[in-house]
């Protein structure tokens, strides 16, 4: 039996890819490479440049390869990009999920682990935040992800499919060796934007803001190491492989750092002055987003290991500095020019 992942040449996908078949896993990958990078997969995946919506072409992969259970990160991210762009956003990820779910439901597969998001919390009241706070997105991405949850919980029940849905807040760094990494264009978070500074691919960051109610007036939030994420997926696996109940579980590391404790600990990594400006504050940010993980350490026993800040830009920063221009050029951009076109 093989794992399909869904999404397996994007940032976060990619890395669960390596750490599956390192742990002996049969891998198959969909990737539309919308957003992911086909250099991005390692030899030993059966990949496929399809996309999760093609619902004939992810049944015939299903039946090929035996599919038992998926790991789905096929989706949209921008949370910017998705208030622009709202029907994109629904179109790829909400019907990207239906598709999904009825190619598993008509092949009998009964086992999803879902790339969920603290997007689906909006700004939360109590800080830090744990699976009990209400779901009120503030942004058609954060909105996609909450229905994505819902159909899993409506089909599931349906269909015995059993899901956990791992809910992230910000995950940053790269592999250890720095081969595969973080590549977004345009990039939009902060660690590779300040990491650009260094690069010589622009100036100085703008700070977002520096009048919220933190203790520097700078955004606090909880940045997640990939590797450490990806820990959690599998024991994810481990626990629906046990026969665990349907459940979503926060992944963070329970630390908050400001964006100007973030600037200060790249410039400690990479021993130079990293210019900032104090900008205005960018619509929907709330001032602090920082998980409560004690579910997941409790039911899946995770436990974050690269919680510094230095740690995780020093892993962001082998990454970056190795390949300031990301992933090649590809074809594969016609098809994404295409595909951003279509919504
Ligand atoms: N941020 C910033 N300047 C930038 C990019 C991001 O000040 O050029 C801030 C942003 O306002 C937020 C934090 O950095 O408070 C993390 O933003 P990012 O986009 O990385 O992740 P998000 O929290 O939006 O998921």
């Amino acid at each position: 039996m093989a794992i399909l992942v869904c999404g397996g040449a994007g940032y976060i996908g990619s890395h669960a890819v390596r750490a599956l078949l390192e742990g002996g896993e049969e891998v198959v990958i969909v990737d539309n490479l919308l957003t992911g990078f086909a250099e991005a997969v390692p030899p030993g995946a059966e990949f496929y440049a399809v996309d999760v919506r093609d619902s004939e072409k992810l049944g015939a992969i299903f039946q090929k390869h035996d599919i038992g259970e998926v790991m789905h990160f096929a989706a949209s991210s921008q949370v910017g990009e998705s208030v622009v762009k709202p029907l994109f956003y629904f179109n790829n990820n909400v019907y990207g999920m239906q598709s999904l779910l009825e190619t598993m439901v008509r092949h009998g597969v009964g086992s999803i682990v879902f790339s969920s998001s603290a997007a689906v919390y909006g700004e939360p009241l109590v800080t830090p935040i744990d699976e009990k706070a209400p779901i009120a997105p503030k942004s058609p991405y954060g909105e996609s992800k909450a229905i994505m949850e819902k159909m899993m919980r409506w089909v599931g029940a349906a269909h015995k499919i059993r899901f956990a849905s791992l809910r992230y807040f910000n995950v940053a760094g790269a592999i250890e060796g720095g081969a595969i990494g973080e590549a977004h264009a345009p990039e939009t978070h902060l660690i590779p934007i300040v990491l650009q500074v260094p690069l010589g691919q622009r100036r100085n960051v703008t700070v977002f803001g520096d009048d919220y109610d933190t203790p520097d007036g700078t955004c606090v939030r909880d940045y997640i190491h990939v590797c450490d994420l990806v820990d959690a997926h599998l024991l994810a696996l481990d626990y629906l492989r046990r026969g665990g109940e349907s459940d979503r579980f926060n992944l963070g590391s329970e630390k908050g750092f400001s964006v100007m404790e973030i600037i200060r600990a790249a410039e400690s990594v990479v021993g130079r002055i990293i210019p900032f400006s104090i900008g205005p504050r960018r619509a929907g940010d709330p001032d602090k987003l920082v998980a409560s993980s004690e579910k997941a350490k409790k039911i899946l026993g995770w436990t974050p290991r690269l919680t510094a800040a230095e740690e995780i830009i020093q892993s962001a920063w082998k990454w970056h500095s190795a390949r300031p221009l990301g992933y090649k050029h590809n074809d594969q951009n016609k098809l994404k020019d295409q595909n951003r076109n279509e919504h």
